[in-house]
C-alpha cells in the first residue's frame, strides 16, 4: 500500500466493539482485571494505552520501522534516546540543531557523564574525524533548524554503522512523507510531533521509531520506566492528523517553493535558505534523499531593525515559536528558538540578528506572498 493509504488505515481499523470508524479515545488510567493474573493485555495506562498503541503502530509503519514509542514532547523523545547510552559514552552531534536539543545535551546529559562533539554535518568526513573509541551515537537533524543544511544520510549512516554507533535522525522538518531515514540506513528516527505530525498547533508530543527490535525493546522499557508518556488525547489527535499528513505536506511544500522563488527576486532579502531552490548549495543532495523539500524557509534581512520591522508588519504570518501547523508562522531564531545556543556558535552557523524563519502554512499562497510583499517593501 502507498503512503496516503497507510496513513489513513494502519492502526485505524474500525473499532471491534462498536464499529467506530475512528480509533476510540481510551481516557483511562487503569483496566479491570478478570481475576488475579488474568487481563486483556492492558494493566496500567503508563505502560499500555490502546489509543497510544494504534498511533505508535501507524507512525512505525510510515517511517518503515518495527515499532514506535510515543512521548509527552519531542524533548522527552530526545531524552529517551539519550538514555540508551551510559556514563562515559560519546555522541557526535550536528552543530546546527534545534536549540533545545543542544541545551538538553549540554546541561542535562553532560552532568550524567555523556560527552558531545558538535560537527558540521554537511561534510560526512567531519563525523569520521570526530569518532572516538567511546562514540556510541551519531545524532543529526536534516534539514537543520534554522539554516536548512542537509546531512547526507546514506554517507553518515555508513560511517556510524562502521563505528558500531547508533545513528539517530530528528525527522521533524521533513516528516516520513518526504524523508524516511530508516530506509537510508539510520537506526532511530524521532519527531517533535508538536510540529507537522500534529500539524494544527494544538498539541505537544514526541515519538521515536526504530528498525531494530532490540532498540525498540530498550526504548519501550524507558517509556514505561521513566514515564514521560503522552496523554491519550494527544495520541488520538496525532492519529487524526496522520490521515491528512500527505495532503498537508504537499501544500506546505508547494507554497514554500513558490514563496522561496518569489523571495529570490526581492532586493531586501539578502539570503534565502530553502533546500528546494536550485541555488541551495545542497539542493542535489536534498533531492537524492527527500521526495519534497518541506515548508520551512529562513531568510536573512541584514539587521535586527529590519527583522523587527518585517515581523511587526506581517499580518498572516503570526510571530510565534514552533512550526508545522496549517497556519503560517514567523520566528526570530536568535531571540526565540536558539537563545540557548552560545553567541559564537550562532555567529558561525549564520544565525544572525537579521535572520527570520518562516513556517509556511497551507493558506492560499497568493495571500501569503501579498503579506510578505507589504511587509518587506515598507
Ligand atoms: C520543536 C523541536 C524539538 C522539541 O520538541 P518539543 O515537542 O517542543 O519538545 C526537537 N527537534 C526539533 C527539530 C524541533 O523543531
Amino acid at each position: 500500500m502507498h503512503f496516503p493509504t497507510r496513513a489513513i488505515h494502519i492502526g485505524q481499523e474500525p473499532d471491534e466493539l462498536t464499529g467506530s470508524v475512528t480509533v476510540p479515545l481510551y481516557q483511562t488510567s487503569t483496566y479491570a482485571q478478570e481475576e488475579i493474573g488474568k487481563h486483556k493485555g492492558y494493566e496500567y495506562a503508563r505502560t499500555q494505552n490502546p489509543t497510544r498503541d494504534r498511533w505508535e503502530e501507524c507512525l512505525a509503519n510510515l517511517e518503515g520501522g518495527v515499532a514506535a514509542h510515543a512521548f509527552g514532547s519531542g524533548s522527552a523523545a530526545v531524552d529517551a534516546v539519550m538514555r540508551l547510552l551510559s556514563a562515559g559514552d560519546h555522541v557526535v552531534m550536528a552543530e546546527d540543531m534545534y536549540g533545545g536539543t543542544f541545551r538538553q545535551a549540554e546541561r542535562v546529559h553532560r552532568r550524567f557523564g555523556l560527552s558531545f562533539t558538535y560537527v558540521d554535518m554537511r561534510n560526512p568526513d567531519n563525523v569520521r574525524a570526530a569518532l572516538t573509541p567511546q562514540t556510541r551515537m551519531v545524532y543529526t537533524e536534516t534539514p537543520t533548524n534554522p539554516m536548512m543544511t542537509i546531512t547526507d544520510l546514506r554517507a553518515v549512516a555508513a560511517i556510524a554503522a562502521e563505528a558500531k554507533a547508533i545513528m539517530v535522525v530528528d525527522n521533524t522538518f521533513a516528516t516520513p512523507f518526504f524523508q524516511r531515514p530508516l530506509e537510508l540506513g539510520a537506526d532511530i528516527v524521532l519527531h517533535s510531533a508538536t510540529k507537522y505530525l500534529g500539524g494544527h498547533s494544538d498539541l505537544v508530543h514526541g515519538i521515536v521509531a526504530t528498525r531494530h527490535q532490540h532498540l525498540a525493546e530498550q526504548i519501550g522499557f524507558l517509556q514505561n520506566a521513566v514515564g514521560a508518556v503522552p496523554g491519550p488525547l494527544e495520541c488520538w489527535l496525532c492519529l487524526r492528523s496522520a490521515k491528512t499528513l500527505h495532503v498537508r505536506m504537499e501544500r506546505h511544500a508547494s507554497n514554500a517553493q513558490q514563496i522561496a522563488e518569489w523571495l529570490e527576486t526581492q532586493p531586501s532579502v539578502k539570503a534565502i535558505y530553502y533546500p528546494g531552490l536550485p541555488s541551495h548549495p545542497q539542493h542535489a543532495l536534498a533531492a537524492s534523499q527527500m521526495s519534497g523539500f518541506g515548508g520551512m524557509i529562513s531568510i536573512e534581512l541584514g539587521s535586527l531593525a529590519k527583522a523587527v520591522d518585517v515581523t511587526k508588519r506581517l499580518k498572516l504570518f503570526c510571530l510565534a515559536e514552533s512550526l508545522g501547523g496549517v497556519e503560517s508562522l514567523v520566528c526570530h531564531p536568535v531571540s526565540m528558538t536558539h537563545g540557548s545556543v552560545p553567541p559564537e556558535q550562532r555567529a558561525r552557523l549564520g544565525i544572525t540578528d537579521g535572520l527570520i524563519r518562516l513556517s509556511v502554512g497551507i493558506e492560499d499562497v497568493r495571500d501569503l506572498i501579498a503579506d510578505l510583499e507589504q511587509a518587506l517593501q515598507a
